[in-house]
């Protein structure tokens, strides 16, 4: 399953690649596009294109739900005994998933793709993913493999698990991490995005890491704790000072800087600490509501019956 938002440039020759690549699978096969409330022609060109060609489908979203969201539609809708995700810029070299498949029959449930190298992306991507990744493994007890997307092989066991986890706050390569199963790895070289612009800007991106880690660690909570423990522990190392000059009249100074650098650093403190709190409770407040995590607008291509309107 493939998730496009405003891919039209890359669109025939990603299905030129995934025809080539059908030919070398063997065994019963279906392509599910989901179009993720794409503003430019892609859904026209994936309408007309799906019209012609049987065994491949399309889940039109009602509007942009984002790309976790939309590869959660795609494995929703998927039949087979074991689902493919890929991107659709080509960055995911199609020829990889005969890699995974050939793992996969070796008796892995999960076969995710690391990336051995990444051209075409800045050192400031490279340097920022790297730093996460990092970040997050030393985190959470869940086992997230480093410098893997969502480039992966799921079977049908795995998948199934997916589906009964209905959170909204969605990190996908770190619900895999979580559910265990034999999982391999397959590396790849990972080329430049061949059209087109990132869809994953940086705000974006920051969006994705701090769900990432909110989802699957709560150190940041601890951080709270600790932070205040060695405040206070150094506030009180202060107030004895200060009551000794005091007393002793020992050089009792005006303290306008000191004053100010205490406030100001304590207050901008409690703030972080109340936006790291928040962030908690968003997400519980994310959660409470229930909400479906996407609406499906109208679908193609898939025999009946077709997959539920609302997920
Ligand atoms: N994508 C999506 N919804 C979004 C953003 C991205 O479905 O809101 C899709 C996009 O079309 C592509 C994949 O997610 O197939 C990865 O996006 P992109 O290549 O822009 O990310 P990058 O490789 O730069 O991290
Ligand atoms: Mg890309």
């Amino acid at each position: 399953m493939i998730p496009i938002c405003n891919e039209e440039e890359v669109l025939p020759r990603l299905i030129g690649r995934i025809k080539l690549l059908l030919r070398r699978l063997d065994g019963e096969t279906e392509v599910i596009f989901v179009d993720d409330g794409s503003q430019d022609g892609s859904v026209g060109y994936l309408r007309e294109m799906i019209a012609a060609e049987p065994g491949f489908r399309l889940v039109e979203l009602s509007r942009n739900f984002g790309h976790q969201i939309a590869i959660t539609a795609g494995m929703e809708a998927a039949r087979g005994d074991a689902v493919i995700v890929m991107d659709a810029d080509l960055q995911d070299p199609p020829e990889v998933v005969l890699d995974l498949v050939a793992k996969w029959k070796e008796g892995f449930e999960i076969v995710y793709a690391r990336r051995v190298s990444r051209q075409g992306e800045t050192w400031f991507k490279r340097f920022t993913a790297r730093l996460f990744y990092r970040l997050l493994e030393r985190m959470t007890p869940v086992h997230i493999p480093r410098d893997v997307g969502d480039f992966r092989l799921v079977g049908r066991n795995a998948l199934e698990t997916f589906k009964h986890m209905p959170e909204h706050d969605r990190f996908v390569r770190g619900m895999f991490g979580w559910m265990g199963f034999k999982q391999a790895a397959v590396p790849f070289e990972r080329p430049a995005r061949t059209v087109g612009q990132t869809k994953y800007p940086f705000w974006k991106m920051m969006h994705l890491a701090i769900h990432g880690i909110v989802s699957f660690s709560e150190k940041p909570l601890h951080l709270a704790l600790w932070a205040g423990l060695a405040i206070s522990a150094l506030a009180m190392v202060f107030g004895a000072y200060a009551m000794f000059s005091w007393i002793f009249e020992t050089g009792v100074v005006a303290g306008w800087t000191s004053v100010v650098v205490i406030v100001s650093l304590l207050s901008g403190i409690n703030l972080f600490m109340i936006g790291v709190v928040g962030l908690y409770v968003g997400s519980i407040h994310a959660e409470v509501k229930r909400r479906p995590l996407y609406v499906v607008e109208r679908t193609a291509g898939f025999e009946e019956p077709t997959p539920a309107a609302v997920s």
